[in-house]
């Protein structure tokens, strides 16, 4: 259920917002954005937690949008997340709902001459800023520094209990949070949030309001189907194979575990004529934006890909993700099958299970999230073609 309820007129949005959203496609706000929208809009604290593909980035979004002056100073605006990817889609969806306003955005991040960058924050002076921690306190840190970090009033975290649950990443959080101005707005989101890091989270937070859409037992992705496949090791390749030319699909994401294995499938496939396009994290980084942005425009159907798109990437045209090697974490299970079925859309996941670890985690996720991963049956599918 991902509204009903209110319209987007009910949230005293600027005509501005109002006219990208409708151009967007957004016809009713979603469960996350009716809870939030209204106070994240008067400038109030905001932890949440709200299942994949259910509008989180637009919260923030338009939140910030709104409030956001007409003569707003330049970093009025931090957004912080854990991929190079979601940084660059989270300035692509400030550039879209801000398509009538005239405030500037920017993404930077690691893998792009820092010296580019320097040049870029100095002469475009952005007022809504998109960064990976790490390159973010470089930034800061340079002499002089290019981050004005005494005009941010607004900042927030995405998928923050990756961020913060990485070591490297959290320091850089803390760094860059102790340069902050003391009054400021910080949001912080995510798709799936443990105990403890709601408690990383409350540090950052003052008078906070909390907003958990579901919590972990329900997180059942509507309109996804789920299915297993138990099948040995060495079987995975040409059971894939079945499922890519039985090409159920739109777009398919196949994860892999380790980025050898995402280079090795996706040349073992591209010989033997599955057209695709792999990503994985120490790729090039003009590379992985190519192949993000190629994929994301649809000229590649297939994806081979590790967790580096796992969380937070939305790309309308994916139904469908395989799971070839089972996550080991619970969470980026919910995560990664989460990519299939954004926002309603109907999709499905299929995992292969080939170890005894693989399921246990099975075993694990139908517990955490109570719900059921039904076996596939190969052969029916196949029959129904
Ligand atoms: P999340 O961060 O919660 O995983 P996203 O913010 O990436 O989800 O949004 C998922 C998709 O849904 C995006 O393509 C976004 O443009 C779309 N979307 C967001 N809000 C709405 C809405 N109210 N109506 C229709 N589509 C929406
Ligand atoms: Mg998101």
């Amino acid at each position: 259920n991902t509204g009903g309820h209110s319209s987007f007129n009910d949230f005293s949005l600027k005509q501005d917002l109002l006219r990208s959203v409708k151009e967007a496609g957004f016809e009713r706000p979603s469960e996350v954005q009716h809870q939030c929208i209204p106070n994240a809009i008067h400038g109030k604290d905001v932890l949440c937690q709200a299942k994949a593909g259910t509008g989180k980035t637009a919260v923030f979004v338009l939140s910030v949008l709104n409030q956001l002056p007409d003569d707003a100073k330049p970093f009025s605006c931090l957004v912080l997340c854990h991929t190079r990817e979601l940084a660059f889609q989270i300035k692509n969806e400030f550039k879209r709902l801000g398509k009538f306003t005239n405030f500037k955005v920017k993404a930077v991040y690691g893998g792009v001459e820092e010296s580019v960058d320097i040049h870029t924050l100095k002469t475009k002076k952005p007022h809504i800023l998109v960064a990976t921690p790490g390159r973010c306190l470089s930034l800061i840190k340079a002499k002089p520094s290019v981050i004005e970090t005494q005009n941010i009033e607004y900042f927030i975290i995405d998928e923050c209990d990756r961020v913060l649950s990485s070591n490297k990443m959290r320091s850089d959080v803390q760094n860059i949070f102790y340069e902050l101005p003391r009054k400021k707005q910080v949001m912080m989101f995510s798709g799936t949030m443990s105990d403890e890091s709601k408690k990383t989270c409350r540090k950052f937070l003052q008078d906070q309001i909390e907003i958990f859409v579901e919590d972990n037992s329900k997180l059942v992705l509507h309109g996804l189907e789920q299915y297993h496949i138990k099948i040995e090791e060495k079987q995975k390749i040409s059971v894939l194979r079945q499922l890519l030319d039985q090409g159920n699909y739109n777009q398919v994401i196949i994860f892999v575990n380790k980025q050898d294995r995402a280079k090795y499938l996706s040349k073992y496939l591209t010989d033997k004529g599955h057209d695709n396009a792999f990503i994985y994290r120490n790729l090039d980084q003009s590379e992985r934006t190519k192949i993000y942005s190629e994929f994301k425009e649809g000229k590649n159907r297939v994806l081979v890909a590790t967790d580096l798109v796992g969380r937070g990437i939305d790309i309308e045209r994916v139904n469908l993700v395989i799971n070839f090697d089972m996550p080991q974490i619970t969470e980026d299970y919910m995560h990664r099958v989460g990519r299939a079925g954004r926002f309603e859309t109907k999709g499905q996941a299929i995992s292969f299970i080939s170890t005894k670890e693989d399921e246990k985690v099975l075993a694990e996720i139908q517990s955490t999230f109570s719900t059921q991963i039904k076996e596939y049956n190969l052969k029916q599918e196949s029959q129904q073609q």
